[in-house]
């Protein structure tokens, strides 16, 4: 495919950077690649393995004559870069982001840009628990959704190339209000993250108690909790502190269905378990036949990567 920005900086370089990195490369669609992270070790071996074609100290350095600038750090972060980077940003050039929470980077982020630089907040709805820059692969995106939440006044040019780049790492596209956006990810996976962070909490309790059976025997339903609960702690605390009324929302609505499903087990009521369980059935199969993810069964467990 042929290029489609000539200088690309990556602000962080972890499991979202380097796999756009990847996949920008595999299928030649930037010139040059530039990078920072904060610590050393991390801009050290993004270097060595390849992954930028430079690394720099700081972010305002990385910046310099790239048409596009990703911010690819965790969404507490993100506007003090972009304060940083404000006055090295070339004319023209477009900023976006990877942020998991789209207000509060919009919130964060705008007032920084410039008159002439486009800022358009994105989203991939593409992830895995591990973190860092060897964590990255190129088909990370293929066939996830990536979402972007376009401001009044963003250049539909500028959107249409930014788009076009994404799909050609293999992504969908789509346009959400930044709000709607926040609230449907409380829903698919902020809350989800929560409730699995809290049951492996718990089951960390009780291994106490039953002397590591918890670990030892533990069947397929609390490894899959275990996995997404290993998920980078700083990225999700920042989730919570900046996503706080829709995961609440959200989280209300879970307590009390939770409630209705204890009263039932209380009563001895099969037939309103098996009617939820039904319900939540069908979603999987509509998951499923949306292309999002496979009934293989050993979904979670075996390798994902594709190299
Ligand atoms: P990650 O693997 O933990 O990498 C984060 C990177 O940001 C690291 O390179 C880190 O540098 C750097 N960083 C952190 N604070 C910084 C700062 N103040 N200045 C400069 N660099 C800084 O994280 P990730 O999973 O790629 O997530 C990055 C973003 O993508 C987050 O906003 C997250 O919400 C979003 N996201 C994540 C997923 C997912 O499943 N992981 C999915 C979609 C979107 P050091 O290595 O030097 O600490």
């Amino acid at each position: 495919m042929s290029v489609m920005y000539q200088k690309v900086a990556l602000i962080g370089l972890g499991l979202i950077a380097s796999s756009m990195a990847r996949a920008m490369r595999e299928h030649g669609l930037v010139g040059t690649i530039t990078g920072h992270a904060r610590s050393a070790e991390t801009r050290e071996t993004a270097l060595e393995i390849g992954l930028v074609d430079s690394v720099h100290d700081t972010a305002a350095e990385a910046v310099k004559g790239a048409d596009l600038v990703v911010l690819c750090v965790p969404v507490g972060a993100m506007g003090v870069i972009a304060a940083e980077i404000a006055p090295h940003l070339a004319s023209g050039a477009t900023v976006t982001d990877v942020g998991s929470v789209k207000r509060a980077v919009i919130d964060a982020v705008g007032p920084h840009m410039p008159e002439g630089v486009h800022f358009i907040p994105g989203h991939p709805l593409a992830g895995t628990e591990q973190s860092g820059p060897r964590a990255g692969f190129a088909t990370l995106f293929t066939n996830r959704w990536w979402l972007f939440t376009p401001l009044e006044n963003t250049d539909p040019e500028a959107l249409a190339r930014l788009k076009s780049l994404v799909e050609a790492m293999g992504a969908n596209t789509d346009d959400m209000p930044p709000d709607h956006h926040d609230l449907v990810l409380a829903v698919v996976s902020h809350t989800p993250h929560l409730i699995a962070y809290t049951m492996v909490g718990v089951a960390d309790h009780l291994r106490r108690v039953t002397h590591e059976e918890v670990i030892k025997y533990s069947a397929t339903g609390f490894r899959d909790f275990t996995r997404i609960a290993a998920s980078d702690p700083v990225m999700w605390r920042d989730v919570f502190l900046t996503n706080k009324e829709a995961t609440l929302d959200i989280l209300g609505r879970f307590t009390e269905e939770l409630f209705m499903l204890q009263r039932a087990i209380r009563m001895g009521d099969g037939e309103v378990l098996e009617d939820y369980f039904s319900r939540t059935r069908a979603i999987r199969r509509g998951i499923i036949e949306a292309g999002q993810d496979t009934d293989a069964p050993d979904f979670g467990r075996g390798p994902k990567k594709d190299a």
